[in-house]
């Protein structure tokens, strides 16, 4: 498998070749959603990013394992917000059980997901499916005496870590560091140092979700379901681990940990972070009334919205941004992304219908060149699209007559284009929803039969073709002019 795919890894802070662990097979690990609330836009983007690097590794020929998680345990999220059960304050809220709550955001999820066309990962495990190995992972860690019990909890020893281990080294944060920025020291008391993380949570009497443990009733640290289900899916050291840039610390720090406490190393070979979303130059945020839910970018139901945007030019419009760039949505710059896929997949449209001669004055041979070398630097996604631009150029000149192009050539560009417009970037053409007329023609006719029926006095074929077409949602009027129809919703 020849290929020089270099991938920016958080963890040197540097661009480096892709060597798979165990070649043609590669392990990929993402940190998936939380399912207490709808899916937001910059999961969206996350998880298209990893979308293209899982298209594009496939693309390649590498076996691929996907792993994507689904959280279904409402544990802590951040280190302040600790003990809070999300999910089961949000059953509380909508009246729910915790799981229909699951439930209900997963399917949400997995729509959003769909309609971005993103392909599904291969195993999506869940954390309350995976009880048992989280249990018997933290059993490892204490064994191996990177872990102590308080009152029930089970935290990660931070300072017995450091000992032996680099903390740290994925984030680069330091602990000094980390202790100057902590203000949240208060009612911490049963950890022995700030910086340890609950790996098991004693379930207080309100808590909904909760399981049997050696250490009693709880449920597990946040950080830990990811290590144990990674181990089980890819095995202790896999290829590629990622999430969205906000999971570097503590979420990706605490794997890291967790981890090497069990087996003596990290869980994954390059760790790729994703950037975030802005509204117009502002970070996307509920508290500001700038946070957009894909739907609601899809309809145009959103305040700052000037209209809805098809999944496939939203989709679109996020591969024109690298991944590890900001992405900064407006009106403005959606439309403009619209403009441009129409303009694409126009080209696209029109490449099987060129006509050929017997010689070409056009490079297909280079701009695939040019392709492979955007996609090998780190998925450069803008950089192919703007290579693909280039295609659509030599397309419509082609077609107007003003370059020349060879059957061969021409099958080499439609190869080109179905591996790197379908199969990488994952575009589909917006299919024509409209009829063409097809439905007012047919209701001419259909009312033209009935008409002559009634002119013969045929009374019972004029009432049934009224009446199917009632079941049918259409209803027909009869006035001086003739029959008339409306849809009734
Ligand atoms: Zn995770």
């Amino acid at each position: 498998m020849e290929n020089s795919l270099q991938l920016y890894n958080t963890l040197s802070g540097k661009k480096e070749p892709f060597e798979p662990i165990k070649p043609p097979f590669v392990g990929l690990y993402v940190c998936g959603p939380t399912v207490y609330s709808n899916a937001h836009l910059g999961n969206g983007r996350t998880f298209l990013s990893f979308d293209l690097i899982n298209r594009y590794l496939r693309h390649l020929g590498y076996r691929v394992r996907y792993v994507r998680n689904i959280t279904d345990v409402g544990h802590i999220t951040t280190d302040v917000d600790e003990g809070v059960d999300r999910i089961g304050e949000q059953a509380r809220l909508e009246q729910l059980e915790p799981m229909e709550i699951v439930q209900k955001y997963t399917l949400d999820f997995h729509e959003i997901m769909a309609n971005l066309n993103l392909l599904p990962p291969d195993i999506e495990p869940t954390a309350t499916g995976h009880m048992i190995e989280q249990i018997e992972m933290i059993k490892t860690i204490l064994e191996k005496g990177f872990a102590y019990e308080s009152d029930g909890n089970i935290y990660f020893d931070v300072q017995a870590y450091k000992e032996k281990y680099n903390y740290g080294e994925l984030s680069g944060r330091n602990v000094e560091e980390l202790f100057s920025n902590t203000r949240t020291l208060d009612g911490q008391s049963e950890k022995r140092f700030f910086a340890d993380f609950a790996l098991w949570k004693k379930a207080s009497p309100e808590h909904i979700m909760r399981w049997p443990s050696p250490w009693g009733l709880g449920f597990p640290g946040w950080h830990l379901e990811c290590s144990s289900m990674s181990t089980k899916y890819l095995g202790e050291q896999f290829d590629i681990h990622g999430g969205g840039m906000d999971l570097k610390f503590p979420h990706h720090e605490s794997e890291v940990a967790q981890n090497t406490a069990c087996s003596g190393h990290g869980p994954a070979k390059y760790w790729v972070h994703t950037n975030m979303l802005t509204f117009e130059g502002s970070k996307m945020s509920k508290s500001l009334g700038n946070s957009i839910l894909p739907n609601e970018l899809f309809t145009g139901d959103h305040p700052l919205l000037k209209r809805g945007f098809h999944p496939m030019v939203v989709r679109f419009f996020m591969l024109q941004a690298h991944y590890r760039s900001t992405l900064d949505f407006s009106n403005d710059a959606l439309e403009a992304a619209e403009k441009g896929y129409q303009r694409l997949m126009a080209g696209v449209k029109i490449l099987g219908a060129l006509p050929v001669s017997d010689s070409s004055d056009v490079d297909v041979a280079g701009l695939k060149a040019k392709c492979y070398a955007a996609m090998n630097d780190d998925f450069n996604s803008p950089v192919l699209i703007g290579n693909l631009f280039d295609a659509v150029k030599m397309i419509n000149s082609t077609a107007e007559g003003r370059l020349k192009i060879t059957a061969v050539d021409k099958a080499s560009l439609q190869e080109l284009v179905r591996a790197f417009v379908d199969e990488v970037l994952g575009l589909k053409g917006i299919e024509d929803t409209s009829d063409g007329g097809m439905i007012e023609g047919l209701m001419d006719l259909i009312l033209d039969v009935r008409a002559r029926a009634r002119a013969n006095k045929d009374w019972g074929t004029s009432d049934a073709i009224r009446d199917q077409l009632v079941d049918l949602k259409i209803v027909v009027k009869d006035g001086k002019e003739g029959a008339t129809w409306e849809v009734k919703a």
